[in-house]
């Protein structure tokens, strides 16, 4: 199930406040991007201004999705081919920032956040989820794919170039791209001289500044319902992102296989239906989530600590809310719905 279908996890803009507000214009934009629907809302802009900025950051997801994804020709395609020669090579445009980003992050969360994972991930044919005949991979190609125990550190970088070692190593952003594409084009914005505004990839999204005299309102989706399980305010620029497991997944012999793979097992992570972060970095965000995922209801905050998180919400496959006490401040919970919430310890 694609997550741009979950409309319940939309931005709640209220464009008519903006007739009302007479100087004030509310311009939205959504276009699909990344396999996902972006969408993009600016406060307080001239139609030109915001024109023009719809127009560049079409173009720049398009030319980020094109060198970025390891499924269409372009540069992380070329990458990971040239990876397995073992001898060294230009990184193409965007791939060298991308590794050396995610590999701090990935060195922090123990490879439970692991973009080396991409031949894993391939087998699991998580793009083709919609194929009416999928099911689970071989066990036995799981493991040997396990085998070599790919990681982004097993890259080594001379200035410009990259070569590995571990054949096994394949590249695939896709728990942190969107997110660190999303804080790039948010500068964007801002550089355009763009003060309020907020990019929406289906539920994950930066928002910088506010909607006139009161902040932007965010609705965080319910991993199970059809509704909204909490709404923040958002204060000054802060990204809120979520991985779950109702996001990509199909059911096969009556259990659900989702998109998120703990890179221990080979398996989709257990234990959790969703994880959410806040925090003022997008890439730090969906990486983190993601990871939190993985590490599950046990081991989480020990991740979080690591990444030195503050503002996280963990729904465990019972349905339990567990939420750091800086996130417990932030959200209001669906009084509609009934939950179950745990607050963690003081530090988390
Ligand atoms: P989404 O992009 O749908 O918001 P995530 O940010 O959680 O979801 O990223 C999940 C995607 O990341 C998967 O579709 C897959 O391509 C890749 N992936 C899956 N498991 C891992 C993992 N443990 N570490 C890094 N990337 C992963
Ligand atoms: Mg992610």
């Amino acid at each position: 199930m694609l997550k741009h279908l979950s409309l319940l996890a939309a931005v709640f803009t209220i464009a008519s406040l903006a007739a009302c507000e007479k100087q004030a214009e509310v311009h939205h934009h959504s276009s699909l991007h990344f396999g996902t629907l972006i969408d993009i809302t600016l406060y307080d802009v001239s139609a030109t201004q915001a024109n023009a900025a719809f127009k560049q950051l079409d173009e720049d997801f398009a030319t980020m999705h094109s060198s970025w994804s390891p499924w269409v020709p372009g540069s992380m395609n070329r990458t990971n081919k040239l990876l397995k020669t073992g001898s060294p090579f230009s990184a193409g445009p965007g791939v060298l920032e991308l590794i050396k980003r995610s590999t701090v992050i990935a060195d922090k969360t123990g490879q439970l956040f692991n973009p080396a994972i991409g031949e894993l991930i391939n087998l699991w044919k998580i793009h083709n989820h919609d194929d009416p005949n999928i099911q689970p991979p071989e066990k036995e190609l799981i493991e040997q794919l396990l085998k070599s125990a790919p990681k982004l550190s097993d890259i080594k970088i001379n200035g410009v170039k990259i070569h590995t070692k571990n054949s096994g190593v394949s590249l695939n952003f896709g728990a942190f791209a969107k997110g660190y594409a999303i804080d790039l084009e948010i500068n964007m914005l801002k550089n355009l001289g763009i003060k309020n505004a907020i990019i929406n990839t289906g539920g994950d999204l930066k928002a910088i500044g506010s909607h006139g005299d009161r902040p932007w309102h965010i609705a965080i989706r319910h991993p199970r319902q059809d509704t909204w399980l909490a709404k923040i305010e958002t204060q000054g620029d802060e990204s809120v992102f979520t991985s779950g497991d109702y996001e990509r997944y199909y059911q096969y012999n009556g259990k659900r296989y989702h998109h998120i793979l703990d890179p221990r097992t080979g398996y989709p992570a257990q234990g959790v239906q969703s994880v959410t972060v806040l925090h003022t970095n997008s890439g730090l965000a969906d990486a983190a989530a993601t990871a939190l995922f993985v590490a599950g209801p046990e081991k989480w905050l020990e991740i979080a600590q690591k990444l030195e998180l503050k503002q996280v919400m963990l729904i465990d496959d019972k349905g339990v809310i567990h939420v750091t006490p800086a996130m417990k401040k932030r959200l209001k919970f669906n009084s509609q719905i009934q939950t179950t919430i745990l607050t963690t310890g003081v530090l988390y």
